[in-house]
């Protein structure tokens, strides 16, 4: 929880927005199927994307959408969650060009 913690430290600092600790620390839940997901086997086990998207993302052995992204805002957090992907894991594979100009695609 150490880096969990360095983690939110930076990002509340870099950001101006501080992120909710209410991280899902799942041991049972798979990545939810959809357009948004997570790269397998990259993770370096930053836990940064699910601090700043916590109702979306959860942490197993590497992050994952528990929940797919639908409002405005819940996009735009997706999107900061990849912003802080240390591993730049997280990809899209929908048909919003509004996140597919900011998000990887392949
Ligand atoms: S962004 Fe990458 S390194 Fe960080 S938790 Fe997700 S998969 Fe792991």
């Amino acid at each position: 929880m150490n880096l969990l913690r360095r983690i939110f430290d930076r990002l509340r600092r870099n950001k101006g927005t501080p992120p909710t600790t209410d991280i899902v620390l799942d041991s049972t839940s798979p990545e939810l199927e959809g357009d948004w997901y997570v790269e397998a086997d990259t993770c370096m086990s930053c836990g940064a994307p699910p601090i700043q998207a916590p109702d979306l993302m959860g942490l197993r052995d590497r992050c994952y959408f528990h929940k797919q992204p639908s409002s405005e805002a819940e996009v735009e957090r997706a999107c900061k969650a990849a912003e802080t992907s240390c591993c730049d894991a997280i990809r899209y594979r929908g048909s919003d060009e509004r996140v597919r100009s900011r998000i990887r695609t392949d």
